[in-house]
């Protein structure tokens, strides 16, 4: 067993940082988690105007944990709707399924574009098998899995939307921890035949907190504070003194005031780079130029109010289209009929990826929502003018980590500097720069809570698999993860299933 820290500073209270404070607090340690925002959750946000609710972009929870499943299960007792997954491609002004399927190729492209897409798919089968060139940017990964033709139709233009730079600028690390064991074979299965559920496939079914995703933060907060530990909004962590191994001072601004709290350790889920910068003693130029140069990409969201009954079928549409200003939206009302007012009504929900003070981020609100509206009725004809009932526009920092061609090797230059702090954790997407869904970023807290708590288990392991994410297979190797155990007074999940025997 590793030593048990007695109280535990925890900086951020979204999902990573909630989930560790979870472990620890309900076990019965002490946390304080401080949170710049005035509310719970980080990107795991939920908002809510005139009845409609709706996320940041729609949050679906999928792990391939059984056991975290069942602390999901458990923690969200009683809020849970499963949604069925159908997930389309909008390019070039028409439908195609995600996962692809030929079908959609043969019924809406030329005969040229499927000769061109099947040996391309081919060819790249073919390199793939007898090929070991390295794969370094985000272009080779998806050419090396789809070919050419069906990584310009359905990879290039959106990834380049999320992103705002051409793909060969990226790293190919974002794609393979995505569909790393996705192989050709399978997709090539998938695309013709769908999946085959008594063997390895693509999901297509997953649960979701009925009034939204926020409600899974807000359930881990409320915990944490009737376990008698403190999460406090509003407070802005601007620095951390080191007074030694397992011993800090956090600084923080709370309601325009400087206070501090001590303790014998410090997880950290904001920023990475910030994370560098405000730590004393301070970091060299080069951590600093390390930290200074990992870059995120930012989100403005747009929520359309509708008087109408639905709009799309869909769980997500990816637009592929640049003439269109947002690259994804979804329908809240098809995920949880509680996230519109009634029955009449429904909304939709739209990614606008962009930069800090770049051309999208510098437009007006009243500019975004307009410019959405006109491309949902004028190009995609979603629905009438008279329908629309009005748009909420919200703006986040930091939504995704940007794997540019150094990203890994500026972690490491910081990672070492934070070697020297005995008693400090990172964890989390912003926290450890890596493309965590909210799912690893909680089994990663849960799993920090539980090295915190003194058993020898790692939780930076999470995320790291050799595995497609959203492949469910026989005969997989045990990992380091989470394990629930269910308290002794039940012995049954709240799904009715025995979780432990
Ligand atoms: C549009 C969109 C759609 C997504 N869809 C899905 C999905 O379908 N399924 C899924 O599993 N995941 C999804 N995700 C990812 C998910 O939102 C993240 O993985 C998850 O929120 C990461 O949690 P975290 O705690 O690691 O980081 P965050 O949520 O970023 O939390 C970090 C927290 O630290 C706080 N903080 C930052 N600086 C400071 C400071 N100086 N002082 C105090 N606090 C600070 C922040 O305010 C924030 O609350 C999506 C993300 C986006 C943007």
């Amino acid at each position: 067993m590793n030593k048990k820290p007695e109280h535990v500073i925890i900086l951020g209270a979204g999902p990573a940082g909630l989930a560790t404070g979870h472990e620890i607090s309900t076990k019965g340690g002490k946390v304080t988690v401080l949170e710049k925002n005035n509310f719970v959750g980080g990107l795991c946000r939920t908002l809510e105007e005139d009845g409609y609710k709706f996320d940041l972009g729609g949050h679906r929870w999928f792990s391939k944990n059984e056991d975290l499943n069942n602390w999901f299960r458990h923690l969200m007792a009683g809020e849970i709707v499963m949604v069925n997954r159908i997930s389309r491609i909008y390019y070039d002004r028409k439908y195609f399924f995600y996962p692809i399927k030929f079908s959609d190729i043969f019924k809406n492209t030329g005969p040229l574009t499927i000769l061109h897409a099947g040996l391309g798919f081919l060819w790249a089968a073919i390199q793939q098998s007898v090929s070991d060139k390295p794969i370094i940017t985000m272009k080779q990964a998806y050419v090396s899995q789809f070919g050419n033709k069906l990584y310009d139709m359905f990879f290039r233009r959106y990834s380049e939307k999320v992103w705002g730079r051409p793909c060969e600028e990226l790293s190919a690390d974002w794609v393979s921890q995505r569909s790393k064991g996705l192989s050709i074979w399978t997709t090539v299965r998938d695309a013709l035949i769908g999946s085959n559920n008594k063997v390895t496939s693509l999901i297509d079914e997953f649960m979701y907190p009925r009034d939204g995703y926020m409600r899974i933060p807000e359930r881990l907060a409320e915990d944490i504070k009737s376990s008698g530990s403190d999460v406090l909004l509003s407070s802005a962590v601007t620095a951390i003194k080191y007074h030694g191994p397992d011993d800090f001072e956090v600084f923080f601004t709370r309601n325009g005031q400087e206070q501090s709290v001590r303790g014998d350790a410090v997880v950290s889920t904001i920023p990475l780079g910030y994370l560098a910068k405000i730590l004393k003693p301070a970091c060299t130029e080069e951590v600093t130029l390390a930290a200074d140069s990992l870059e995120f990409r930012d989100l403005i969201t747009v929520n359309v109010k509708l008087s109408k009954k639905q709009v799309t079928p869909d769980t997500w549409l990816y637009i592929q289209d640049s003439d269109i200003l947002f690259g994804r939206l979804h329908e809240p009302k098809n995920w949880s009929p509680a996230m519109v007012p009634d029955g009449d009504h429904t909304s939709l929900v739209l990614e606008c990826f962009c930069t800090l003070h770049d051309e999208i981020w510098q437009m007006s609100d009243e500019e975004i929502a307009d410019r959405c509206v006109r491309d949902l009725v004028d190009k995609l004809k979603f629905f009438d003018e008279s329908d629309y009932l009005g748009a909420n526009v919200v703006r986040t920092r930091f939504a995704y980590p940007v794997y540019d061609l150094d990203y890994a090797a500026k972690i490491k230059v910081i990672e070492k500097y934070l070697e020297g702090f005995e008693g400090l954790q990172i964890a989390g997407r912003g926290g450890i720069f890596r493309y965590n869904n909210a799912d690893h970023s909680i089994e990663m807290g849960l799993m920090l809570g539980q090295k915190l708590l003194g058993y020898d288990i790692d939780h930076m392991a999470v995320n790291t698999e050799e595995d497609y994410q959203e492949i469910i297979g026989k005969n997989e190797k045990r990992r380091d993860r989470y394990i629930f155990e269910l308290p002794e007074d039940k012995a049954q999940d709240t799904t009715g299933r025995r979780v432990k025997s």
